[in-house]
């Protein structure tokens, strides 16, 4: 390669470059509209398959595959006890028990969460426009958040039971996994 061919690559290498980093970013932002890339979206930033076996085949379906659990099928949906509500995959505590209440809908459902534990992100999925969240830690899917919940929120997030794990306040927290 002479000097001339070899900055004729450089400076489409830099275009191309360039090309992707304009592009990248609206095209990314399109993507994760479409797709579910919610195994990308937590800070441990593991991949999906990292989780199998760590819990149930039912709850990775759920957490890394964007899967809904049938209504009324969680023993959560019931409880009452107090404790703390933890992601069934990395065990980030996510919500409280004193935040819990009966949404009538059959999935577990709060109106408040605890700070920094969940990242959101638009899906429009099933013709619809919902807002999903996930743990901020290992980007599991959780539910979908609604503005239809009691006071003082307003919120009401509507959870799978399989993506959470619950802590009775009687014992210790698990220490966090990934
Ligand atoms: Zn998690």
């Amino acid at each position: 390669m002479n000097r001339r061919d070899a900055l004729k690559t450089t400076f489409l290498g830099s275009a191309v470059v360039a090309a992707g980093v304009w592009l990248g970013k609206p095209l990314a932002h399109a993507a994760g509209l479409f797709h579910d890339d919610s195994k990308a979206l937590g800070r441990l930033a593991k991949p999906a398959s990292f989780w199998r076996g760590k819990v149930s085949d039912k709850a990775w379906a759920v957490l890394f595959e964007e899967n809904t659990e049938r209504p009324g099928s969680s023993p959560l949906n019931d409880n009452k006890a107090a404790g703390t509500y933890v992601c069934a995959a990395c065990y980030q505590p996510i919500f409280k028990s004193a935040d819990k209440f009966n949404s009538g809908t059959g999935w577990p459902s709060f109106f408040d969460v605890l700070p920094a534990s969940i990242g959101t992100k638009e899906d429009r999925s099933l013709f619809m426009l919902r807002t999903e969240y996930h743990c901020s830690r290992c980007g599991g899917h959780q539910g979908h958040v609604f503005e239809d919940g009691p006071a003082p929120t307003g919120l009401r997030y509507c959870n799978n039971g399989l993506a959470l794990k619950f802590i009775d306040a009687g014992s210790a927290l698990p220490t966090l996994r990934g």
